[in-house]
């Protein structure tokens, strides 16, 4: 079975747009996806026909927006495999549900204790640990990258030791395309007795998440990377690890009894939620992973080995560009560098031509520092994205090289 990449296009109603007359070419899909048009249209109906507030309505439309916007939290339970759907909290995005787990453990951590991050982590999963550790006295340790850009499992294992009250690391290097084995590593930091978070935000879109598979105890990610709205994700907790997770924002929703003086908390996942929440955004989000499992997930991962197989085998003939991640289980992402040439001005170039990509540190800047790199220009590719897209990208990339020579 392959993927019928003409149709699916057709259903995202942005890459029929031209820039200066020349079509878009969006690369730049592990910055954020395209919304199909199954979410733009779920957004309309949400304030078109049924917008009231969840909970607290005593009337019809609020009783409708509240089923759709439950159902849409088993929709995210199945799509993860969740124990329970009241293990699905809402958040902003993988940040705040960084920042959600981050805050729960600040209040957990001693002097002495360790959490474990990668070399390869996105800002949201180092600064979090790297403050949440100062403000307790705790340690952080950095798991190095070998020089294809994978992480060092033996420094991994000897990292670890039963003062690790945490690991967290990314399921897919949104800067290297890495993917990680998050499962074994998993299994290690439990035989410690660490908790482990994982930072999916590249992760959701690019396979089949099964959170009881991975054995972690949370997973992040946020809707925008998996064709969802932006504003809108979700942190998978372990319901006996997050049923006495210490309550970060606090107010309306998440209460059980309220006095002048002091106050109770709600049971999950309330209790995690305080506030009117997205709800159009959660109702986008359930759309964009209703509309993501009418695809053959086989197709599409097929596709997207595809698109990448064909950007490295120009890119490694390509004279005078580096590759920088070279993982060899690697998906959706080329990041690389011109000799002689700022990524800053290859990306200018590009955009010239209609060509979309990153560049920069790509939320990574002590990745980047490792590396030896200001940043770098980088290509990501998502499931609607065409071989002919890969070969315009290095025509492109021909012509900056002549400019910038
Ligand atoms: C995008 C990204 C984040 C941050 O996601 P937000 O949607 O900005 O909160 C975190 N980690 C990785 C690996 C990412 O790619």
């Amino acid at each position: 079975m392959s993927l019928d990449v003409a149709a699916l296009r057709q259903q995202f109603p942005i890459l029929s747009r031209k820039l200066d007359g020349k079509p878009l070419v969006y690369l730049d899909n592990a910055a954020t996806t395209q919304k199909p048009q199954a979410v733009i249209d779920a957004l309309v109906d949400y304030y078109t026909t049924c917008n009231a507030n969840v909970h607290r309505g005593a009337h019809q439309l609020a009783d409708e927006a509240t089923r759709r916007y439950e159902q849409a939290r088993d929709t995210v339970a199945k799509f993860i495999n969740a124990n329970v759907r009241e293990e699905v909290i809402w958040t902003s995005g993988t940040t705040e549900a960084i920042n959600l787990v981050a805050n729960g453990l600040g209040q957990l951590l001693n002097a002495g204790d360790e959490v474990l991050v990668t070399e390869m982590e996105h800002h949201a999963n180092l600064v979090t640990w790297q403050q949440a550790c100062k403000h307790a006295g705790a340690t952080l340790k950095v798991v190095p990258i070998n020089a294809r850009g994978e992480l060092d499992e033996a420094a991994f294992a000897a990292l670890l030791s039963t003062n690790t009250r945490l690991v967290a690391m990314p399921h897919v290097s949104n800067a290297l395309g890495t993917v990680n084995p998050i499962k074994a590593l998993t299994a290690k930091a439990k035989a410690v007795g660490a908790l482990v978070l994982i930072d999916g935000a590249q992760g959701i879109a690019h396979g089949d998440v099964d959170v009881q598979d991975i054995g972690c105890d949370f997973y992040a990610f946020s809707g925008h990377k998996v064709f969802a709205p932006t504003g809108v994700g979700a942190l998978w907790g372990r319901a006996s690890v997050l049923a006495d997770w210490p309550v970060w924002l606090v107010g309306g929703e998440m209460i059980q009894d309220v006095t002048y003086q002091d106050a109770t908390w709600g049971a999950l996942p309330n209790r995690l939620e305080a506030g009117t929440p997205n709800i159009a955004g959660v109702l986008g989000l359930a759309a964009a992973l209703d509309w993501f499992n009418t695809l053959d997930k086989a197709a599409v991962q097929q596709h997207e080995k595809a698109l990448l197989a064909s950007a490295h085998e120009q890119a490694e003939a390509f004279d005078g560009l580096r590759i920088i991640g070279n993982a060899t289980n690697k998906i959706g992402v080329l990041s690389f560098m011109l000799d002689g040439a700022h990524p800053a001005d290859v990306g200018f170039i590009l955009d010239r031509q209609g060509i979309a990509i990153r560049t920069g540190d790509n939320c990574a800047q002590p990745l980047m520092k490792k590396l030896g790199i200001p940043g770098t220009a980088r290509a990501s590719f998502s499931i609607y994205n065409t071989l002919d897209e890969v070969d315009a990208l290095f025509a492109a990339l021909r012509k900056a090289k002549m400019m910038l020579a």
